[in-house]
């Protein structure tokens, strides 16, 4: 693993399995061009490893160029035409063949073909050292592949992330998914608290409960805790937009951690979208929602007892908590559809001794 600039990046592509691509393209350019003298044009700058490793693999006289697509700065609006800058000599019927590092949209290729149609070239044709096909929306042809490699970002041999990366004689991949971001989901009294201190021990997990946060701040009395109080103590939610800042600032706390369980939140759509939204710019996602399961009157009966105990207050009274269970039903049950739709939605049953749920919480997770 190495890290550049804010982001993390694994091995992905071998200098070995680079190397093959390379000989391997050499020889079909090579095949195809042996009685040419054809002219190798380099679109700089992700593409000079290729390019040379390329030229040392190429048996058969050539000749080489550079050029690079600058932003046209004009007048027009559209900010994305392309202009050439570099080609010096005439290539008017001759056979060219450009070279990239990396195909991903086409955009850059359509640029290209167009600026070589205009010149009158014998012939044009495209190699590429990678290749995304589930990234390409063009139509044109690309004469040659060296690997095709799945929608990833990647890094390494030319390629860069914000200009860092270039010299690595390997390629790295954006390291995302090994963060275990965990939302346990389900109503009131389901367990959630309970089984977020075991799983976060097991799984290293830093564990935000947003009930806690917020009695927390009742306890020492901020402005926060005054404003949520009133909700709480009625058993309605807290405004979507206060949760939300909260959460994030949580999470802003722990920058260094392998992943987060999420108990309590979201509760509403507008709460996961926004959490989706957060995570998403820090380039992590949500891996899993798991829902607890059990019934709404083992629910009441474990809720009293936990009053009982911790003197809470919205545990205290069967009408707060049935209004905390109404809550559920309206505003955070649609979530399992949400959830669903992006194939993340697990559910456990939650009844049974704390053990036996950690394990089926556990069989669950190790799956993912
Ligand atoms: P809990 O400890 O998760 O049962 O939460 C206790 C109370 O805190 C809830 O009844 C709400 O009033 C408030 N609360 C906790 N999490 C949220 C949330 N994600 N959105 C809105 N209110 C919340």
């Amino acid at each position: 693993m190495i890290k550049l600039h804010d982001k993390y990046f694994k091995k992905f592509i071998s200098e070995a399995q680079i190397q093959e691509a390379v000989a391997r393209i050499a020889s079909e350019i090579a095949n195809d061009l042996k009685g040419e003298r054809p002219i190798f044009i380099g679109i700089l700058n992700g593409v000079f490893m290729f390019f040379s490793d390329f030229m040392k693999a190429y048996p058969f006289p050539c000749e080489m160029s550079f050029i690079k697509l600058a932003s046209y700065h004009g007048t027009s609006s559209t900010g994305n035409i392309k202009e050439l800058i570099g080609l010096s000599q005439d290539i008017e019927g001759r056979t060219v063949v450009v070279l990239e590092d990396i195909i991903d949209t086409g955009n850059t290729l359509e640029e290209l073909h167009k600026i070589f149609k205009a010149k009158k070239v014998k012939q044009f044709k495209i190699g590429t050292l990678f290749f995304k096909p589930e990234a390409y929306q063009k139509q044109h042809k690309i004469d040659y592949i060296g690997m095709e490699i799945p929608n990833e970002f990647i890094v390494g041999y030319g390629l860069d992330y914000d200009e860092l990366g270039r010299n690595l004689p390997e390629v790295y991949q954006l390291h995302t998914h090994d963060m275990i971001n965990l939302i346990l989901f389900g109503k009131p009294g389901a367990g959630k608290g309970t089984q977020a201190t075991f799983l976060k021990e097991k799984y290293n997990l830093v564990h935000i409960s947003t009930g806690d946060v917020f009695r927390y701040n009742i306890k020492n009395g901020t402005e926060l805790g005054l404003l949520a109080k009133s909700y709480m103590d009625k058993g309605d939610l807290v405004p979507d937009e206060v949760t939300i800042n909260m959460l994030q600032a949580e999470v802003e706390k722990n920058p260094e951690a392998k992943g987060f369980i999420f108990d309590g939140f979201p509760r509403t759509t507008a709460q996961s979208e926004a959490l989706d939204n957060f995570l998403a710019t820090k380039d992590w996602t949500i891996s899993a929602t798991i829902a607890l399961e059990a019934n709404d009157e083992i629910l009441i009966q474990r809720l009293l007892e936990r009053g009982k105990e911790s003197g809470r207050v919205d545990d205290q009274d069967e009408d707060k908590i049935r209004n905390r269970f109404d809550e559920y039903n309206q505003k955070t049950a649609p979530l399992i559809n949400y959830y669903k739709a992006q194939n993340k939605f697990y559910s456990v049953n939650g009844t049974g001794s704390i053990e036996e749920i950690t394990e089926r919480l556990s069989a669950t997770i190790d799956q993912l």
